[in-house]
């Protein structure tokens, strides 16, 4: 048995019932394959039976005091996976679904799309069980800062800086950062995603959204496509989605679908830049729900369903997919929806929304897919980049971050495309962008002996 099976068949016997991190592990080691026989010497160190396991991981109680003055108890994690290439770097998701699963498996995840950046940071994920829909203000603050109590010595400048995540924007940025230079008063870049008047970078609320996007705009152009006049189909309503749409308007596409957790819309005539503004002070600013839109707007709205499953349920032509709200959104019947419905390019703004099926379908049918590792790390390459102007003590303004950011996204593109080729599975985004980030990781590792 290949030793790539074998470390798969120990992680799924250690971990029972940890689906999501066997997901990831799989899907990323499997396309690891041709590696084995170029780099022996990966094997003989015991590479990539080390790469799976996290460095360290952390999980905490977290108490806080209610509106009502009832105590709650959530759950924290934090799990500094690899830091081999630099310091730890990941979100932080509040979500009730966060588990020990999810949190492994975006942490491995971010190990390969933090090396594709070209920056130096290493990967790590965290979060917590906390919902902060339908708390006040004060209920996620009480929350941010009995979080930060226990995440604040595990984590530094030089040593893990997190960001934000599902249910982690700017306000809960500000709530962990206060509290963190409040108990170790130093004004540092310990986290991301700040706001602009306290060390934040300018783009970065865009990076993830745009990135996606830029990404899209790559895989389009080796056909030589571009999002002009194409029907676009982005998931979710938060950070992510919501530039994504900006950016796709700008960039000539026409965005019809928006959702979040309870319902979908289907704008016919467009999600234009002002009903995206509408989406922003919904979702940001009234934190209320996206079946608002339908009223307001006219739309359809299919409650209790999410874009992809409408899509095919509806026999709804898109030609470009943008999902961008959360795990496993796109199954195989959902893929072969799209694909049926003459979609040409799929670009994942989630982390992992398509699952193993929903990708083998894309790929079979030679869709342009770009896997979220690679499509989705404008955010943390942004990140990257405010980690850069906080140790300069300086800021770059709007048009010099995007232009960096671009410019990352097209070196990503790059690396996966070389990649894969290199290694036999030329046009495989989803090959080209495991072997790239994993291969600067592992050399890395291989530096530093056993350790
Ligand atoms: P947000 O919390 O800002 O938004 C998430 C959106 O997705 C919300 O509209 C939410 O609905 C919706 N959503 C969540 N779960 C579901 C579901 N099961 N079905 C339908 N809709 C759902 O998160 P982000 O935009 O930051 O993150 C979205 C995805 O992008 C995640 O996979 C994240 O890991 C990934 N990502 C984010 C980065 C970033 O910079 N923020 C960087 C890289 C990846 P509701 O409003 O009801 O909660």
């Amino acid at each position: 048995m290949s030793v790539i099976n074998q470390v798969i068949e120990k992680v799924k016997r250690v971990d029972p019932g940890q689906k999501e991190f066997h997901q990831a592990v799989t899907e990323v080691l499997e396309t690891l394959e041709p590696t084995v026989k170029r780099h022996p010497e990966f094997v003989k160190a015991g590479i990539y039976e080390r790469i799976i396991e996290p460095d360290r991981t952390l999980m905490f109680r977290v108490p806080w005091v209610d509106d009502k003055g009832n105590v709650q108890v959530n759950r924290g994690f934090r799990i500094q996976f690899n830091n081999a290439i630099g310091p730890y770097k990941g979100g932080l998701r509040f979500h009730p679904s966060v588990n020990l699963s999810i949190i492994k498996f975006l942490g491995f995840e971010q190990i390969f799309k933090n090396s594709l950046t070209t920056l130096p940071m290493g990967g790590a994920k965290g979060g917590a069980d906390f919902d902060p829909k339908g708390k006040s203000d004060g209920e996620v603050m009480r929350f941010c800062q009995s979080f930060m109590r226990e995440l604040f010595r595990h984590i530094g400048a030089e040593v893990d800086v997190p960001a934000g995540d599902i249910g982690v924007g700017g306000r809960e940025i500000g709530y962990l950062f206060g509290y963190y230079k409040k108990i170790r008063n130093e004004h540092t870049g310990v986290l991301t995603g700040k706001g602009l008047e306290y060390g934040g970078s300018l783009i970065r609320p865009e990076a993830t959204g745009y990135g996606a996007v830029y990404f899209a705009a790559e895989m389009l152009a080796t056909r030589g496509l571009d999002f002009n006049n194409k029907i676009v189909a982005v998931s979710g309503a938060g950070n992510v989605a919501q530039y994504a749409i900006e950016k796709a308007n700008q960039m000539g596409g026409k965005v019809i679908t928006v959702c979040d957790s309870s319902a979908t819309i289907i704008d016919d005539k467009g999600i234009d830049p002002d009903k995206c503004c509408y989406v922003m002070d919904l979702k940001n600013v009234k934190r209320g729900r996206i079946s608002e839109y339908a009223e307001k707007y006219k739309a359809s709205c299919y409650d209790g369903k999410n874009v992809w499953d409408v899509i095919r349920e509806q026999g709804i032509k898109v030609d470009i997919a943008l999902p961008c709200a959360t795990q496993n959104e796109i199954d195989g019947a959902n893929a072969q929806a799209l694909v049926n419905n003459g979609c040409i390019c799929v670009a994942e703004g989630a982390n992992m929304p398509s699952t193993p099926e929903a990708v083998k379908i894309f790929q079979d049918n030679k869709i342009l897919f770009g896997p979220g590792k690679a499509a989705n790390a404008g955010g943390v390459s942004t990140s990257g980049l405010e980690m850069s102007q906080n140790s300069m003590k300086l800021s770059w303004t709007r048009e010099e971050v995007d232009k960096r950011l671009l410019l990352i996204m097209k070196s990503i593109h790059k690396s996966c495309m070389d990649a894969a080729e290199a290694y036999g599975r030329k046009d495989d985004y989803v090959t080209g962008a495991n072997i790239a980030g994993f291969i600067k990781v592992a050399k890395a590792m291989l530096a530093y002996g056993i350790v």
